[in-house]
């Protein structure tokens, strides 16, 4: 049945089943109430008496042994059912009750006043009974309705409570929700609306604010910012504090994307003046259309979020939630938490290996170990699609602690069958600031009974730059130890000449975007020249990476630079192969006994 259809009697029912208040236990509250109700009548029973399908069951009772009794003929059901004062002066002269359960049980006097909330919805009766016929004085009739009001006064405010914010002063999460599916309850097939969210600070903003401003300041911002959305609306329309920050609309029924969307945009216009002056935060609207029968609170809420997140980089901070972005955004997310179980597990992480070559001699003098997986229902992931998504986790550090480990096994096992390499392994920003990088590093080379000189850690000048300060001291401790130490994707990102005079750094790694067309591009020559010899000049020995042609590794080494690495020698391998590629001779003694068992056995190509 479309919930549209909806009998009176279901949505009454659908009103008392929303107050939780069934089977729940005795209160002093509703007890008092009852109490006054017995004392003003004189009576030995009243009760507060909801009606539910079939059975009238007792929020609070004097003078009644059961807490229910059947609804059927019970005169707090007719109550219920015409939401009126019901008074029978004497069950046993009443044609209808005479049979009744409670005049079987000696009841002669019943009066009743409706319990009807502020929706209209009749949830039972207040009422009193007695073993003697009676009359009932009009002033009595009114204090009993009075006693009515004050049950249901007192059941609004129970509700209340937990569900109306105390900062905004608005309804909250739980009454979006509540209300949320009560929309159902009068549309129609196929009706459209559209949520926004309205969040008033980017994640930043709020912890920075929580780190630096009293606790009142994020009250402030709230309280005022419900002020402002409260003018900017009016009266008659619902707002929600969904989060901290965050408030929730609906708009009315008719509107459309396309009417809608344009005065979302005008009030964040004006929201974005008033929080430049005010509060020093930015705020951003997610908006989300959504189908009334078929979409849920709690999904339509975390899709007006995500709009509102992908808002804050957009020009006029509104954005429409768009799928795509948001399946990316989910893709990332599960991507994270499954990785925290590859890491864990025997058989989805491994180390590739690809050649470092000295340019002027053509040896492989090195290798780069490079970390792949394979996910047990996706298949193989790119590093690129997720080293960056584990970088921003708290997984950097024990992704680095994994591949440390695994590359130091592969190297110890080379040593001993005398293959003497220098091994390369790329570190995140989160291991420059994290405290006893230098001594886990030292640990484990202790641990695999290594020199410190076959290890070399690459590490991104943006990686650097996060924090400075702190990575210089950790960069300097590992330097202490005689770790080699690269400064990868040179030219990318983040570059600080100041900063790459003070590094300790041995090797600097041009970046392959400026290699890769070398030998077409007369202005990439000439930056790649003076990059080699401003690194050269400095004291660091260059790299090349992505080298893919004759051509440019010609033009490198006229350059000058000393090692280069790419597909021109060899894409990244298998361990075994690498030990096979660099020492072609005694490839069996150098087998390392594998960790994982890795179903390639050739170059493996990125992935
Ligand atoms: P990267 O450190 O700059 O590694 C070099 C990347 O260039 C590798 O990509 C390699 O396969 C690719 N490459 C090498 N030669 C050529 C070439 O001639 N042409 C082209 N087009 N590409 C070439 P890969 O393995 O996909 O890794 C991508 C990035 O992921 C790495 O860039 C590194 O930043 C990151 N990464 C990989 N493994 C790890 C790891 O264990 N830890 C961390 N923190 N990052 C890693
Ligand atoms: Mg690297
Ligand atoms: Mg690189």
């Amino acid at each position: 049945m479309p919930t549209s259809c909806l009998t009176v009697e279901a949505r009454r029912l659908d009103a008392l089943y929303k107050l939780n208040l069934l089977d729940t236990p005795a209160s002093e509250a509703f007890d008092r109430i009852t109490r006054m109700a017995a004392n003003l009548f004189k009576l030995p029973i009243a009760a507060i008496s909801l009606t539910d399908a079939d059975r009238q069951w007792f929020k609070s009772r004097v003078g009644v042994e059961h807490d229910s009794i059947p609804r059927m003929r019970a005169p707090c059901g007719q109550v219920a059912d015409s939401s009126d004062v019901l008074v029978i002066p004497d069950l046993a002269q009443d044609d209808y009750y005479r049979n009744s359960v409670l005049a079987e049980k000696g009841i002669r006097y019943y009066a009743g006043a409706p319990l009807t909330t502020t929706d209209g919805h009749c949830l039972g009766a207040m009422c009193v009974l007695g073993t003697e016929p009676r009359d009932t004085t009009p002033e009595e009739l009114t204090a009993l309705c009075d006693l009515a009001g004050m049950v249901m006064a007192q059941i609004e405010l129970q509700h209340a409570l937990g569900r109306v914010d105390a900062v905004s002063g608005l309804p909250n999460r739980h009454q979006f929700i509540e209300d949320f599916d009560d929309l159902q309850l009068d549309a129609g097939e196929g009706e459209q609306r559209l949520a926004v969210l309205l969040n008033l600070a980017t994640p930043d903003q709020l912890t920075h604010a929580a780190r630096a401003m009293k606790s009142t300041y994020l009250d402030e911002l709230v309280t005022e910012g419900a002020r402002w959305l409260r003018a900017e609306i009016g009266p008659g329309h619902r707002m929600y504090h969904v989060a901290t920050a965050q408030f929730m609309l609906l708009s009315s029924p008719g509107e459309t994307l396309a009417s809608w969307l344009p005065r979302v945009e005008a009030r964040m216009q004006k929201a974005q003046i008033i929080a430049r002056s005010h509060h020093m935060a930015t705020p951003s609207a997610g908006v989300v259309p959504f189908d009334v029968n078929h979409d849920d609170a709690l999904s339509v809420l975390r899709k007006a979020r995500s709009a509102a997140f992908d808002a804050m980089a957009s020009p006029n901070h509104v954005a429409v939630y768009s799928q795509e972005e948001d399946a990316l955004y989910q893709r990332r997310f599960s991507l994270l938490n499954d990785f925290s179980a590859a890491l864990q597990s025997r058989d989805q992480l491994r180390l590739v290996f690809q050649p470092r070559i000295d340019v002027a001699s053509g040896e492989c003098i090195g290798a780069e170990a490079l970390l792949r997986w394979i996910h047990p229902t996706l298949g193989a992931i790119g590093p690129a699609e997720f080293i960056p998504i584990v970088e921003r986790s708290g997984l950097a550090q024990a992704t680095t602690a994994w591949v440390l480990e695994e590359a130091l096994r592969h190297q110890q096992a080379w040593r001993h069958a005398g293959l003497a390499l220098q091994v390369s392994v790329n570190v995140s920003a989160a291991n420059l600031t994290e405290n006893g990088f230098a001594a886990s590093v030292a640990a484990c080379l202790a641990r695999h009974h290594l020199p410190a000189d076959c290890l070399e850690l690459e590490i991104t000048e943006s990686a650097i730059m996060e924090q400075p300060v702190k990575a210089h001291a950790t960069l300097a401790e590992i330097a202490a130890l005689g770790v080699g130490l690269a400064i990868d994707d040179f030219g990318t990102g983040y570059s600080s000449l100041s900063y790459l005079q003070k590094m300790p750094a041995d090797v600097v790694k041009i970046d392959q975007s400026f290699i890769r067309n070398l030998e077409r591009d007369t202005r990439q020559q000439a930056l790649v020249t003076a990059m080699i010899t401003l690194s050269q000049d400095l004291g660091h020995r260059v790299v090349a990476e992505g080298v893919e042609s004759d051509a440019v590794l010609a033009f490198l080494r006229h350059a000058g630079c000393e090692e280069a690495q790419g597909y021109l020698f060899a894409a990244p391998l298998e361990a075994a192969d690498f030990a096979a590629y660099s020492c072609p001779i005694s490839t069996s003694a150098l087998r390392v006994p594998k960790l994982t068992l890795s179903p390639r056995t050739t170059a493996v190509l990125p992935e």
